[in-house]
């Protein structure tokens, strides 16, 4: 099935990648196409039954040395992602050995995702849960290193083989993965590293017999074309999309710490985060009190040089990512607007704005830039209202002093990743992913091997 928005015919063979906050050029990119994903795929087929046939203490073993692997060279996938993206050194870092961690949880993980016995009459019934085969993973370009690691992690730990597409715009660090895999000693075909287009290659995923699930990360737009895809063969998907999310803040909070930690919710990364806290919803009675002490904080939110450790946030990833956050910013009347660096760079600079029309394309659209939108409202069943009055419903954070009341309102938001009195999202101990058009599935913790496995069920007569 050809993917409706694709002209093959035109897809471009190279690519020029440029470092955001420069424009200097970082590299230059031959591009894979169909021909080389389906030998990346028959590669992935061909290593599955030798993976599949390690004993699960060796495969933990194998996967332990490749997050090790990757940690020992976290230094250079920093400064990679920082050269490719414009993420902050001190961000960067962080995320390369992340992914360390990641790749470590799922090693530990292979031994413990058990099968159950169940009773039934006339002999013994058991599940198992099996490896899907090949499996199709596509990252997005705003957290490269960690979003590959999120889904390499639980394929290979589940026994899979993988492909995978990075976005074309951020292929470096996975690249790199790649090849610290077979470095660490994985089994060659295990992981494929493909850098394509999404309609190239990414779409040869969905036809393709042999890639028997699709894992996806990236916009809702493109997931739901995925998913209809996927419908053709009834491939297994996952997708983790969108988000628009809300920060609450009641009168009851400590309402200094919520300002002093809202800026970093929804402008680090430069707002380029599905996770990114962009509305935050205030209560009036509290409304220009945190707006002061939210604005005062964002001051303080350095922009500047990636490369410098001071720095909080980097440009945006594209000069065409740029053009796509000012069509929604050109014009906005906001409250406050920061500066940016002069010069070569794809900088925009931090936007609060606030709103009391929650029709507004501001409340609505996911911006993926550095913008937030301030929102007051009376009283708790206002502020559910207005949270979930989204299309999305990926993350949010409840801020308040009233413990029964945050057990509440989180039980009433339609989200599925909600922090108290905190703003963090992940952990890969924890399920994490979105309601609504946030997505389908979760990452991280056991619950996500169920998504890279089939659950088989077999029953033994024994005899009555
Ligand atoms: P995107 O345009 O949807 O692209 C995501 C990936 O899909 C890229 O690798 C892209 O390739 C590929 N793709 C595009 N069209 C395709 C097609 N027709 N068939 C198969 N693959 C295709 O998203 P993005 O702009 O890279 O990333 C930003 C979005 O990701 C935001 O909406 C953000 O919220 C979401 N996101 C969600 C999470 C989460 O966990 N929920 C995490 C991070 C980001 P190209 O390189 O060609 O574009
Ligand atoms: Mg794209």
């Amino acid at each position: 099935m050809p993917d409706p928005t694709t002209d093959h015919s035109s897809a471009p063979s190279t690519i020029v990648l440029r470092n955001p906050a420069t424009e200097e050029v970082v590299r230059e990119l031959t591009l894979a196409t169909r021909a080389d994903a389906d030998a990346a795929i028959k590669r992935a087929a061909a290593a599955g039954p030798g993976w599949r046939a390690i004993a699960p203490a060796d495969r933990a073993r194998l996967m332990r040395r490749f997050a090790d692997t990757i940690a020992a060279h976290a230094d250079e996938l920093a400064a990679l992602e920082t050269a490719n993206m414009g993420m902050p050194m001190g961000n960067s870092t962080w995320c390369a050995n992340a992914a360390a961690d990641v790749i470590h949880y799922f090693a530990g993980a292979i031994d413990k995702h058990t099968g159950s016995t169940i009773p039934v009459a006339g002999g013994v019934d058991m599940t198992f849960h099996e490896p899907l085969g090949v499996v199709g993973l596509i990252t997005p370009w705003n957290f490269p290193v960690l979003m590959a690691s999120w889904k390499i992690g639980p394929a290979l730990a589940a026994g899979n083989t993988a492909v995978l597409k990075p976005a074309e715009i951020t292929p470096l660090t996975a690249m790199r993965l790649g090849e610290l895999a077979l470095d660490a000693g994985i089994p060659e075909g295990v992981l494929n590293v493909v850098v394509g287009t999404g309609p190239e290659v990414g779409w040869r995923f969905v036809e393709h017999p042999t890639v028997r699930k699709v894992a996806f990360t990236g916009s809702t737009a493109v997931g739901k074309r995925i998913m209809a895809g996927c419908a053709d063969q009834v491939k297994r998907v996952t997708l983790e999309l969108g988000g628009k999310s809300a920060n609450i803040v009641f009168a009851d909070a400590d309402i200094e710490a919520a300002a002093a930690a809202a800026p970093g919710a929804v402008f680090d990364n430069s707002g380029q985060d599905c996770c990114a806290r962009s509305r935050v919803l205030v209560q009036r009675s509290v409304f220009d009190r945190f707006l002061e002490h939210f604005i005062e904080s964002s001051r303080h939110f350095t922009v500047g040089d990636p490369t410098s450790p001071n720095t909080a946030m980097g440009p945006l990833v594209t000069a065409e990512h740029l053009a796509r956050v000012r069509r929604f910013t050109d014009g906005l009347e906001t409250v406050y607007t920061g500066d940016v660096p002069e010069g070569p760079g794809y900088w925009h600079p931090i936007m609060i704005a606030t709103s009391t029309d929650h029709s507004a394309s501001i409340c609505r659209d996911e911006i993926f830039g550095p913008v937030a939108v301030v929102i007051p409202f009376e009283d708790e069943a206002d502020a559910i209202r207005i949270c979930n009055d989204s299309d999305y419903g990926l993350s949010g954070s409840v801020w308040t002093g009233d413990g029964s009341r945050a057990l509440r309102v989180v039980r009433a938001m339609d989200a599925g990743t909600i922090s108290v009195n905190s703003n963090s999202s992940v952990r890969y101990s924890t399920p994490f992913g979105g309601f609504k058009q946030s997505g389908l599935g979760r990452e991280h913790s056991m619950t996500v091997l169920d998504h890279y496995t089939e659950l088989k069920n077999v029953f033994i007569a024994t005899g009555s």
